[in-house]
């Protein structure tokens, strides 16, 4: 079969294309840009002709995907605005929704051979941030940050600009199912992953190219944060990037997966969980903070995450086995030595 993976070039979307090509697919990419494209071929060149790309200069436009999914049997779209360089939530919200409308909309029209739509959502969909300790399911939605943008526009938080950009994407995938029921023959599976961590296949120009997720990884792990006290104040939930490349995968193939959101966080953190987990492997990384006590730790947001094991059927790396991971990839890549 062959699948068409949207922003092909981003850190989460290299490793699904890697998987994909592994168990046989073949893969259709979407960059933005031609220059995207070579640096990718090279990567999986042993794959030949099963990789190919195709240029979607602006996702937002109306039939934007209309030739990009002609002929593909299952679609895995990632492309969505990840960073906090916007200057209104519209820079985040515009891209995430619409790109969302744009190519379920040419999937309706053109994807005929389309079994399966699997969206890279985020657990920032369900979340709300909370001072008390609350578990989130599947069954909740992040109605928060809507909240924020819609009273305070571009004076809230650049993070609930993210924030809602996931959830209205998603909610707009969902509508989209629920209005074109009797129209299409494909269905749609949310991936719902908290942050991602570990090693990077995409293309860099060194450490400040990196992707938000693993540059935060960078920032607090290898240098130690801003100041002591981040490392046991700033956490939250993690997630493997083979783990969520795998789940995106397994959720295009396995059948009962159709129709569901799928929460995946390999577990919860505070930054010097992280310190203490690389520096079993390098013990002279910055030691943080020694009296950090990890147990006594109540994190405000934890998830249910067990459609992961039980749908999915799989299994969660630790923070040894991703920082072990992480830190021969940043040696090979000459990002730290
Ligand atoms: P990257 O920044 O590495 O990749 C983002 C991808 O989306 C790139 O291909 C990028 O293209 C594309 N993109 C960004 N903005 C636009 C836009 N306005 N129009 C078209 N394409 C755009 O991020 P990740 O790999 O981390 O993120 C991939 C997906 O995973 C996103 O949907 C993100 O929300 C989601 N996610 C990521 C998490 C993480 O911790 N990394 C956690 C939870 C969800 P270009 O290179 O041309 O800018």
């Amino acid at each position: 079969g062959k699948v068409l993976v949207t922003g092909a070039n981003g850190y989460v979307a290299v490793w699904i294309v890697k998987k994909l090509l592994e168990e046989g697919f073949s893969v259709r990419g979407t960059v933005r840009s031609e220059s995207k494209a070579p640096y990718l071929k090279n990567l999986f060149a042993s794959y030949g002709d099963k990789l190919e790309f195709v240029v979607v200069s602006d996702i937002t436009k109306d039939g934007a995907f209309d030739e990009a999914v002609k002929g593909v049997d299952a679609i895995q779209h990632t492309a969505s605005p990840f960073h906090l360089n916007g200057s209104h939530p519209d820079d985040m919200v515009v891209p995430a929704v619409a790109g969302t409308q744009s190519i379920l909309q040419s999937t309706l029209k053109h994807g005929t051979n389309v079994k399966r739509v699997v969206l890279t959502s985020s657990c920032a969909a369900v979340e709300e941030l909370h001072d008390d300790p609350r578990v989130f399911t599947e069954e909740m939605w992040n109605k928060q940050s809507i909240d924020e943008i819609e009273q305070k526009g571009s004076k809230s938080s650049p993070s609930h600009w993210y924030r809602a950009s996931k959830t209205l994407a998603e909610k707009a995938a969902w509508d989209f199912v629920k209005d074109h029921k009797s129209e299409i023959s494909w269905d749609l599976v949310a991936m719902n992953p908290p942050y991602v961590y570990g090693p990077v296949l995409q293309e860099l120009d060194g450490v400040a190219s990196l992707n938000l997720s693993m540059w935060l990884w960078y920032k607090y792990v290898l240098k130690g944060g801003a100041d002591l006290k981040e490392l046991v104040t700033v956490g939250g939930n993690g997630v493997d990037v083979r783990d969520c490349a795998n789940a995106h995968v397994r959720s295009m193939t396995v059948e009962e997966a159709g129709g569901h959101r799928i929460l995946t966080s390999g577990g919860v953190y505070r930054w010097q969980d992280w310190v203490n987990a690389a520096r079993k492997i390098q013990p002279d990384l910055p030691e943080g903070d020694t009296s950090f006590d990890s147990a006594s730790i109540v994190h405000p947001i934890v998830f249910h995450t067990d459609k992961f094991e039980k749908i999915l059927g799989l299994k969660y790396h630790t923070k040894e086995e991703t920082s072990h991971a992480i830190l021969e990839n940043f040696k090979e890549r000459g990002l730290w030595d």
